[in-house]
């Protein structure tokens, strides 16, 4: 509608500024793990159907892996403070923190005013993916999560089985309470093995297939005691559509593992520092 000002190429070319400078946060210690990691031993599996949801519970200093089972299969992750449902995970600043797709060695971290590590990733089996041609990568924590609103917004369809539902009903199952309950507690996701990007013509969000497959796995240190739950997309490996009933879903593994006593040191981060006076 407005054409350039005479100025605009040398507007645009002003340096890109890293919003977040991640290198003042503690730094990861993959040493911290390795011993831990060597002598773990599983102590629960969870696992998640096809097009439903699954909680789980993991104890600060335990680690946790969501597994690929019997197929190519994304998971959208909820994770909660498991003694307190209002701290959550906050897929937004973790975003701003570490990048728009997380792996190895990124945290993720909870909302306001808790705003500190919840989990630590110790191990991802696709890092070799990086970023494609497309731009696209794994793991994200751009997409919200597929929702029957969203979808009836679109399709004017009512579809229960999207990520919100499941992770909804699979909460109130948890919590012994109903879904409508559970539903405000439902956030914005890890979208485990999601391979996603955004255009680079018209910067839409968009996804391809997953190149998870059975045997791959990220794993997550425990930094506070977490209620989790997992919800296997009725997208599939999210190559071609989702909400719907149609596209071939496979089962996810949630494991969780307790490591050796003393082989690991760990100290369960405080919430925030900031004092919460907001000036006034
Ligand atoms: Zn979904």
């Amino acid at each position: 509608m407005n054409a350039p000002p005479s100025d605009a190429a040398q507007r645009r070319a002003e340096p890109a500024i890293i919003c977040y400078r991640s290198d003042q946060l503690p730094a990861y210690d993959p040493g911290k793990f390795a011993a831990a990691r060597q002598s773990m031993q599983k102590i629960n599996e969870v696992i998640v159907p096809p097009r439903d949801a699954g909680t789980f519970e993991v104890k600060a200093g335990q680690f946790f892996r969501i597994v690929s089972v019997e197929g190519s299969q994304v998971g959208d992750l909820n994770l909660w403070n498991a003694g307190n449902l209002d701290e959550r995970f906050f897929s937004g600043k973790t975003r701003q923190l570490h990048a728009s797709h997380v792996t190895t060695g990124d945290r993720l971290w909870s909302n306001l005013p808790s705003l500190r590590p919840m989990a630590t990733i110790t191990h991802d089996t696709l890092d070799w993916y990086g970023w494609d041609e497309d731009g696209a990568g794994v793991h994200d924590v751009i997409g919200t999560r597929c929702d029957p609103y969203t979808n009836y917004q679109l399709q004017s369809l009512h579809y229960h089985y999207c990520c919100h539902s499941n992770l909804s009903r699979a909460l109130a199952t948890h919590q012994n309470i109903t879904p409508q309950q559970a539903e405000p507690h439902i956030h914005d996701v890890l979208n485990v093995f999601m391979c996603t990007g955004f255009t680079l013509d018209t910067h839409q969000y968009f996804m391809k297939a997953s190149p998870v497959r059975p045997g791959d796995f990220i794993e997550f240190f425990a930094e506070i005691d977490l209620l989790g739950a997992l919800s296997t997309c009725p997208g599939g490996n999210c190559g071609s559509s989702h909400s719907d009933d149609t596209t071939p879903c496979f089962p996810l593994m949630v494991e969780v593992y307790q490591p050796d006593g003393d082989s690991i040191q760990h100290r369960t981060p405080p919430p925030n520092g900031y004092n919460g006076t907001h000036g006034v």
